[in-house]
């Protein structure tokens, strides 16, 4: 594949940008590879992408039963930051926030990854306490993050109202190297990567079946025919629950359905993220000039990937006093996607009871911050058998011992 540079955009204005390839090949199944992965949402293909690249495991398929990014990947808020408070948290966020750092390098397409600063703010004494402990608990996990008192709140972000009467910002919990990427490009980059390296990427082709034999994964049952494979890694965040029961084993996952919401584009106002836990909002500015506003979950759990009003009005009038200007936004288009949530708030990267069925699940409301890291460790975990260090603490049977990673209040607003 040709590599994306300066020199090639050159090259290709001079002949009409004729010579482009496609950016990952159609692929059809083979009768049997090394890997599957199922989901080419980005912890699927960037499982993918690592084994490949760490572990030179390429006779790979991504199996996806839509189009590739279109589930949670390309449904988020793109959030990016690693200011958890327990340290196996610290350590797999920290790791993906660092590959960020250089991902548009790494896979040769630029991802925008932008290191904008996230700040969460303190709008209780009880919060203030909080996020000082996360701040000292950071410092100890070599995670760089401070805590930051009201003025310096608003020096950051000017369009903050710092004085609201029922909720006033105290101080933040900030991380100057937190921001936002490009959802898309994220996946579009990997998918890129790991079709340059032979991996077939097959799109429409939705996995109705997990076969076994003797204990042990053996091959899948899809929509264009039956695949086997030495190993299966399952990646599909909201559809964790059916595809556990296709291969015979339970996971304490529920699906919900998260929404946001973006505005009508807007000068430049904002070039930070502005977390709200307490009200319970979050917001950034696109590089269109949108706000990107997100809110909570449903109460329910459901598989319905839509928005609805009273989402919109909850969370526009929980953000409305510490952003007055909101008020006099359009809101443009709102959408949801069903995020896999379990009950200490922290993901399941992990063996199954099926021999060579590996399991990456419950990023919830906050897995895009975690692609690059989450698909490194689940890559080592499918590629030796066992989980490495990144991966150590996030066995699906922690519920079961009681070792719970209680992120509750680093994930207690959805990002
Ligand atoms: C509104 C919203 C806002 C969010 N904001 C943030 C944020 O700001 N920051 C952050 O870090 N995270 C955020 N998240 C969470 C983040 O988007 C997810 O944790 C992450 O994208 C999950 O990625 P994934 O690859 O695991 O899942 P997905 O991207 O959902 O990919 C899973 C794929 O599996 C496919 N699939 C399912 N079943 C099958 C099957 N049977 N056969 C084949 N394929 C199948 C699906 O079609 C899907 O494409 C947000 C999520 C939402 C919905």
């Amino acid at each position: 594949m040709k590599r994306y540079s300066v020199f090639a955009i050159a090259r290709e204005a001079m002949r009409q940008h004729t010579g482009w390839d496609r950016a990952w090949a159609k692929a059809t199944p083979k009768k049997k590879y090394d890997a599957i992965i199922v989901g080419a949402g980005g912890h699927g293909l960037a499982t993918a992408y690592y084994l490949g690249k760490n572990h030179g495991i390429r006779n790979v398929a991504i199996l996806e039963k839509g189009w590739l990014g279109g589930g949670n990947t390309g449904r988020n808020t793109t959030i990016i930051r690693s200011n958890y408070l327990q340290d196996p948290s610290a350590a797999i966020y920290e790791k993906a926030r660092s590959l960020y750092e250089t991902l548009s390098q790494d896979l040769n397409y630029n991802v925008m990854f932008s290191p904008r600063g996230v700040m969460m703010l303190a709008q209780t004494q009880h919060e203030i306490r909080g996020y000082q402990r996360t701040a000292h608990a950071n410092s100890l996990q070599g995670v760089t993050t401070e805590f930051i008192g009201p003025h310096k709140v608003k020096e950051l972000c000017p369009i903050i109202n710092i004085d609201g009467p029922r909720y006033p910002v105290l101080g933040a919990l900030w991380q100057s190297r937190g921001g936002t990427a490009r959802h898309d490009a994220v996946a579009w980059g990997y998918a890129r990567a790991c079709s340059d390296m032979g991996m077939d990427i097959i799109q429409q082709c939705e996995v109705t079946g997990v076969r076994q034999a003797n204990g042990k994964v053996v091959g899948v049952d899809t929509t264009q025919g039956s695949i086997d494979c030495d190993k299966l890694g399952i990646v599909v965040a909201g559809h964790t629950g059916v595809l556990a029961d296709m291969a015979g084993f339970r996971l304490p996952v529920e699906s919900l359905c998260l929404q946001a919401l973006v505005s009508e584009p807007i000068k430049p106002c904002m070039d930070v993220v502005v977390m709200a836990n307490t009200v319970h909002g979050y917001m950034s500015q696109s590089d269109k000039g949108e706000m990107v506003i997100g809110g909570g979950t449903d109460g329910f759990n459901n598989y319905t990937q839509r928005g609805s009003f009273h989402h919109i009005e909850e969370t526009v009038r929980a953000l409305v006093e510490t952003f007055p200007m909101i008020s006099r936004l359009k809101m443009l288009r709102q959408w949801g996607g069903i995020v896999d949530m379990t009950g200490d708030r922290s993901p399941i990267i992990s063996k199954t009871p099926l021999g060579n069925c590996f399991v990456n699940c419950g990023w919830g409301t906050g897995g895009f911050k975690a692609i690059p890291g989450s698909g490194w460790a689940m890559a080592d975990l499918m590629a030796k058998g066992e989980p490495g260090p990144l991966a150590a603490e996030f066995s699906m049977w922690r519920f079961r011992e009681g070792k719970f990673i209680d992120e509750s209040v680093a994930a207690g607003v959805a990002h």
